[in-house]
C-alpha cells in the first residue's frame, strides 16, 4: 500500500510534468476546454494530471499521458472559460479532468484574475482535497476569492478502508480530505462535499457523517452531495481488474439505474466481456 510520503513524491512528479514556469508565472497543461451540461450548464477547462488514481476515475487514462495538451497562462484560461460561459449563458465555470490544486500558484492566479473580471459568474474548484489538507496555508490563500468561488471536495470513499480500495493509498491519507474540509469551513470559504455513495456501505456512510458533524458541526449537512457512480466505458476495465463494484450505478447509454439485486449479474457480464474477473462485494 502506497504511503503518504509516496503520495507527496508522486504529486511532485506529476506537477513537474504538467506545469512550467515562464517569466515568473506558472503555466499548466490543459487538454480541452468545453461546454458541459453539469451544474445546469458550465464552462469547463480540463486540466491534465492528478495525484490520485481512483479506480472509478473516468479520465485516468488521459491523466497518465502527461505530455498531452498545451501549457496555458492563467489569463488565457480565464478568457477561454468566460468566453464559453458568456456565449452559452452559463453562470458556472470550473476546472475538471485532473486535479486543479496541483501547481497551486497557477490555480491561485486563475482565481485572482477571474475574481477581478467576472460579472456574476462563479468558479467551482473541483478537488480531491489532498493538497488542501496537506498545506494549511493553501486554503488560507483561497480566502480573498471566497465570494467568487465554491470548492467542491470529492471524498474518495466514506472510510479509511474504502479510501484504500479506491485510491491504493494508505488509509491515513483519508483524513487529509477531512482536514481540508475543516480548513475550508474555518476560513469561511463556500464548499460542498461530494460523497461517492455507490462505493460506501451504510455503516461507513453513517460513520463519515458522524466524523464530519463532530469535527465541523451539524451545519455540514447542508453541504453534502451524494454522488451516484455513472458507468463510463473508460472505467469498466479497471473496476473489473481491481474487483471493485458499486452497489448502485447509473448506466448512461441505456439511461437506467442498476441497483441492488442487479449489480452482481450486471458486473459479472461486463467483466466477462472485458476478460477480467467478476467482482464480489464492494
Ligand atoms: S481524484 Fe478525481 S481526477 Fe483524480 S484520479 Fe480520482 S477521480 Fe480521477
Amino acid at each position: 500500500m502506497a504511503s503518504l510520503e509516496d503520495l507527496l513524491k508522486f504529486t511532485k512528479v506529476v506537477e513537474s510534468s504538467v506545469c512550467i514556469e515562464e517569466s515568473g508565472e506558472i503555466l499548466r497543461r490543459y487538454y480541452r476546454f468545453r461546454a458541459s451540461k453539469n451544474y445546469g450548464g458550465s464552462a469547463v477547462g480540463d486540466v491534465l494530471g492528478c495525484n490520485l488514481g481512483c479506480v472509478y476515475c473516468w479520465c485516468w487514462s488521459i491523466n497518465s499521458k502527461l505530455k498531452l495538451g498545451d501549457y496555458r497562462k492563467p489569463k488565457d484560461v480565464v478568457e477561454i472559460l468566460l468566453s464559453i460561459a458568456r456565449r452559452d449563458g452559463f453562470r458556472i465555470v470550473r476546472l475538471s479532468g485532473g486535479e486543479p490544486t496541483l501547481c497551486f500558484d497557477h490555480l491561485v492566479n486563475v482565481l485572482k484574475i477571474f475574481a477581478s473580471v467576472r460579472r456574476s459568474e462563479i468558479f467551482v474548484v473541483e478537488t480531491n482535497g489532498i493538497v488542501l489538507g496537506v498545506n494549511d496555508d493553501y486554503v488560507h490563500r483561497l480566502k480573498p476569492y471566497r465570494s467568487a468561488i465554491v470548492v467542491r471536495l470529492s471524498i474518495k470513499g466514506c472510510s479509511e478502508e474504502e479510501f484504500e480500495k479506491i485510491t491504493g493509498f494508505n488509509r491515513s491519507v483519508f483524513y487529509l480530505q477531512i482536514k481540508a474540509l475543516e480548513n475550508l469551513d474555518a476560513e469561511g470559504i463556500p464548499y460542498t462535499v461530494a460523497i461517492p455513495i455507490s462505493f460506501c456501505s451504510k455503516n461507513s456512510f453513517s460513520k463519515l457523517v458522524e466524523i464530519l458533524t463532530q469535527r465541523i458541526g451539524d451545519h455540514v449537512f447542508s453541504y453534502l452531495e451524494p454522488e451516484v457512480f455513472i458507468l463510463y466505458p473508460s472505467t469498466v476495465r479497471r473496476l473489473c481488474r481491481k474487483g471493485l463494484k458499486p452497489w448502485i450505478l447509473y448506466e448512461p447509454i441505456t439511461r437506467r439505474k442498476i441497483g441492488r439485486g442487479e449489480v452482481d449479474e450486471f458486473f459479472r457480464e461486463l467483466c466477462r466481456e472485458q476478460g477480467g474477473r467478476g467482482s464480489e462485494g464492494s
